[in-house]
C-alpha cells in the first residue's frame, strides 16, 4: 500500500475518535460542563457508559441505537457526527497527501475543519458558539499564522473580524432595536480572521450573509404563517471559512480573470 492510502486510513480512524471526542464537546460545552471529566453517561438514567459501549458508530450499531441499561434511544447526532468527522479527516488526507502537502497545512486544515464543524452543530442544537471553543480556535489560528509567516494578516484579520461585526451588530441595533448577531459570532469571524488572515474576510461576510438570506427566507417561505423559523448564522460562516480556506486562491483567480485584472 502508498503512503496516501495508509495515512488517509489511519487518519480517517483519529478523525472518528475525535468525532467521538466532539459529541461530548456538543453536549457538555453549552451547559458550561466539563469535556474532561467525569466519564460519559446515559443522559437518560445517569448509567455510566462502558469503553466497550462507546465505540464509535460500533457500539452504537451493536446497541441497536439504545442505551443498554434503560433502552432510552440514542440521539442520531452521535453517530453522524463520528462518521462525518472520519470521512471529512480522510478526505483531507486524500486530496491533500502527505507528500505533496506540507505536515503544518494538513494540521491547520483539520483542526480548522474540527473547531468549525463541532461549533456549527452547538449553534445548531443551542444557538451559542462557546467561548470554550472560540478563544483556543483564535489562538490556534494566530499560532499556525506565525508557523506559516503571516501572522500580521492574521492579527489583523482577527481585530477585524470582531471589529466589523460589533460595529454591523451596533449599527442593527441602534436602527432597529433588536440584536442581530450574538457576540459569538464576532468572535467565529475572529477565529476565522486568526486562521486565514484578514484577507479572506470579504469572501466571507459576503457569502455567508447571502446564503444565510437565501436559505432563511426560503425556511420562512416553508415554514407555516405565524411560525417563526429561526436559524444561527454560525453554521454559514463556518462554511463560508471553509470554502475560503481550500478554493479560496482559485476562487480569486476565477474572479479577476473575469473583471479582467490580470
Ligand atoms: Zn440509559
Amino acid at each position: 500500500m502508498d503512503l496516501q492510502l495508509i495515512s488517509t486510513i489511519y487518519i480517517g480512524i483519529i478523525g472518528l475518535l475525535v468525532g467521538s471526542f466532539a459529541n461530548v464537546c456538543v453536549h457538555r460545552m453549552p451547559r458550561g460542563e466539563s469535556v474532561v471529566s467525569p466519564r460519559s453517561k446515559c443522559p437518560n438514567c445517569n448509567t455510566e457508559i462502558v469503553w466497550y459501549d462507546n465505540i464509535p458508530v460500533i457500539s452504537w450499531l451493536i446497541l441497536g441505537r439504545k442505551c443498554r441499561c434503560c433502552g432510552s434511544p440514542i440521539a442520531w447526532r452521535y453517530p453522524i457526527l463520528e462518521l462525518t468527522m472520519g470521512a471529512a479527516w480522510a478526505s483531507i488526507a486524500w486530496f491533500y497527501p502527505i507528500t505533496e502537502y506540507s505536515p503544518l497545512f494538513l494540521a491547520q486544515a483539520i483542526i480548522l475543519f474540527t473547531l468549525l464543524w463541532t461549533l456549527t452543530l452547538i449553534d445548531l442544537e443551542t444557538f451559542l458558539l462557546p467561548n470554550a471553543l472560540t478563544f483556543p480556535g483564535i489562538a490556534i489560528g494566530l499560532l499556525f499564522a506565525w508557523q506559516s509567516g503571516y501572522i500580521i494578516d492574521a492579527l489583523i484579520g482577527a481585530l477585524a473580524g470582531y471589529g466589523i461585526f460589533w460595529l454591523i451588530a451596533w449599527l442593527f441595533f441602534k436602527a432597529t432595536g433588536r440584536e442581530g448577531m450574538g457576540q459569538g459570532d464576532f468572535k467565529l469571524l475572529a477565529m476565522l480572521g486568526a486562521f486565514m488572515g484578514w484577507q479572506a474576510l470579504p469572501f466571507i461576510i459576503m457569502l455567508s450573509s447571502f446564503t444565510g438570506a437565501i436559505i432563511g427566507s426560503l425556511l420562512l417561505l416553508l415554514a407555516k404563517k405565524g411560525l417563526k423559523a429561526e436559524i444561527p448564522y454560525g453554521p454559514y460562516l463556518a462554511a463560508s471559512g471553509m470554502i475560503w480556506f481550500f478554493w479560496g486562491v482559485e476562487i480569486l483567480i476565477g474572479y479577476q480573470s473575469m473583471v479582467g485584472i490580470r
